[in-house]
């Protein structure tokens, strides 16, 4: 067939015949062309038909062919926004997920009338909660743990991208270790939050989408995907200051045993809450004084 219309090869480099022939959803699409471009989103709106150059053409092309094969976005180019954020993301840490802002918007609830409050961030990843909580409380003091140090070190450079040097909480403090492990004698937080890895050995998710790229540590105990949980309830009391409180993240069908755990450790208001889709996506409870 002869070509003369806008979608012919020979005049697919413009904006909108890369997006008119893309196979991938157009929000991915346009993240990726606008990662290429380095434009901003409505950029591809007023610019849908300029011409763009090859190099650019094929970068977009190559990185399309490898979301096509599985890739995820957030890893393609490097970032995923979180909390109004938008944080470095590497193979080495957990993808930032929208249902997880529901406990740092948890987390800031409950240290809203305290003043430089104490908040410790277990397996903190990207330090997306870790970012996030200091971001809204210049004054507090975060810690964040990981046992990662490759993630670790995503964290830190996220934190110092992200947040105020001069904060008056001072910046985030990032320890390697496994749990509290190596958290020596620091005690007394007010709020303890994590979002542990919490799916079970043999899920079939794990070998399905975005999970099959990230790190398997970070989202699999390996176990019946309540062991992490088991660990970070179990260490909680000794670290919490009195009236301290622990929130952490879960699977869909897991809040009742959640609930359970920190009940059985002496936690008191032991409730969940509801993300988005309406699951019960966080469990939490207070340490009785
Ligand atoms: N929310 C992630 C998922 O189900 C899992 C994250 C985790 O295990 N903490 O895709």
């Amino acid at each position: 067939m002869t070509s003369t219309g806008p979608d012919n090869a020979g005049n697919a480099a413009t904006p909108a015949a890369l997006l008119r022939a893309t196979p991938l959803p157009p929000l991915e699409a346009r993240i990726l062309l606008t990662h290429v471009l380095g434009w901003r989103q409505t950029q591809l709106i007023t610019r849908a038909d300029e011409t763009l150059g090859s190099a650019d053409v094929e970068r977009f092309l190559a990185l399309q062919a490898r979301r096509v094969a599985g890739e995820p976005v957030a890893q393609l180019v490097g970032a995923r926004e979180f909390f109004g954020l938008e944080f470095e993301v590497t193979p080495h840490v957990l993808i930032p997920r929208p249902e997880t802002e529901l406990l740092v918007e948890t987390a800031l609830t409950a240290i809203e009338n305290l003043t430089r409050p104490r908040v410790l961030d277990l397996g903190t990843g990207t330090g997306a909660i870790a970012v996030a909580i200091a971001s809204m409380r210049p004054d507090a003091h975060v810690h964040a743990l990981d046992r990662s140090a490759e993630a670790l070190a995503v964290a830190a450079r996220n934190a110092a991208r992200l947040l105020d040097a001069r904060r008056p909480g001072g910046a985030v403090t990032f320890t390697q270790s496994d749990w509290y492990g190596s958290l020596g004698a620091t005690l007394g937080f007010d709020v303890i939050v994590s979002n542990p890895p919490y799916i079970a050995s043999g899920d079939p998710h794990l070998s399905q989408g975005d999970l099959r790229y990230e790190p398997r540590g970070a989202l699999t105990d390996e176990a019946d995907g309540l062991s992490a949980i088991r660990a970070i309830v179990a260490g909680a009391p000794a670290r919490l200051a009195a009236h301290g409180v622990l929130w952490m993240e879960h699977g869909y069908d897991q809040a009742e045993a959640v609930r359970e755990l920190l009940a059985a450790q002496g936690f008191v208001e032991v409730e969940s809450a509801r993300d988005l889709a309406g699951i019960e996506r966080i469990s939490g409870g207070r340490l009785a004084g």
